[in-house]
């Protein structure tokens, strides 16, 4: 299997990037991921202030997918994620929400063994392994690697896990995929401004999909399907996440507009991916078996 290294990694997410890889629709290929902070970080006594801020948010890629085209979808199944055998995380003074209570930066190590994350003394907790970075390239302005959008990004979003199939957009040829900061465990919201930030690897498979109607980033999985919107406050995301749910069932499962509104207010669950990053991201999920109802297959 084609096997993509640490050494070729983006912090932006760019239609300038040179191709590291070149993959066939179909194929399998693996991502080997550092840590969102590059790995700088092995030790509690080395914090935030102290890191290399160019080698923050690497992503490695990106990965050219033959025959993908702009206006296409790029189906991204998730097929597996592998961990390091530790985590780390950081806070400091201003950083995401709870920054507003710390005088100090601080820093924790978070081992990681049979599947489970070590919190302190008292807590361990079952690891639910999820890709923090990925995206394709956007068509326009280079977009840095920490920043989620229509193209993907830094999404934080807890279900891009195994198992699910992510369609992000293609707007270049080859879509140009990219991934990296992989979290152990994030709560939704990531309010501290970090997960347990991992290295590790990811193996996908990746087919571009022709004439596709899903709008992007849209995420399915074993029981649920979801839009992801990502803007720059909360509430405009909310919308965002809401009315691409909303155009979809329209769209796809034939829907009126009454009829979808009071479905995604009947069994739509709106939530929170993260709210610390440039922008902010959300997403609206619904049940699978209601596109199966309605006898709509996933591509
Ligand atoms: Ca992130
Ligand atoms: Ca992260």
């Amino acid at each position: 299997m084609l096997t993509i290294h640490t050494d070729t990694k983006i912090h932006k997410m760019s239609k300038d990037n040179a191709p590291v890889a070149t993959a066939k629709s179909g194929d399998m290929v693996r991502f080997e991921t550092l840590d969102c902070f590059g790995c700088q970080l092995s030790s509690e006594e080395q914090h935030l202030g102290g890191l290399d801020w160019n080698n923050i948010n690497p992503a490695t890629g990106p990965l050219f997918v033959e025959g993908a085209e702009p206006g296409d979808v790029l189906k991204v199944e998730i097929l597996s994620i592998e961990l390091d055998d530790h985590g780390v995380m950081v806070d400091g003074p201003g950083e995401g929400v709870t920054g507003a209570a710390v005088t100090e930066e601080s820093t924790k190590i978070l081992p990681v063994k049979d599947g489970m994350v070590t919190f302190n003394e008292k807590l361990s907790f079952p690891i639910c392994p999820m890709i923090g970075v990925i995206g394709t390239a956007p068509a326009g302005e280079a977009v840095d690697t920490g920043t989620p959008g229509a193209h993907g990004g830094n999404m934080d979003c807890t279900r891009i896990g195994a198992g699910a199939t992510l369609y992000l957009p293609v707007n270049v040829e080859g879509a140009l995929l990219a991934m990296g900061d992989l979290h152990a465990l994030m709560g939704d919201g990531e309010v501290e401004v970090c997960g347990v930030e991992i290295a590790g690897a990811v193996t996908v498979r990746v087919t571009a999909l022709k004439q596709c109607a899903l709008p992007t980033p849209f995420l399915v999985n074993d029981d649920t399907f979801m839009s992801i919107f990502s803007a720059l406050t909360v509430d405009e995301a909310c919308v965002g996440a809401t009315m691409s749910m909303h155009g979809f069932l329209m769209k796809e499962l034939g829907l009126n507009e009454h009829e979808a509104g009071m479905l995604l207010s009947v069994v739509g669950n709106l939530r929170i991916c993260q709210i610390v990053d440039p922008e902010k991201t959300c997403r609206m999920e619904l049940p699978k078996s209601i596109a199966e109802t309605y006898g709509y297959e996933f591509a």
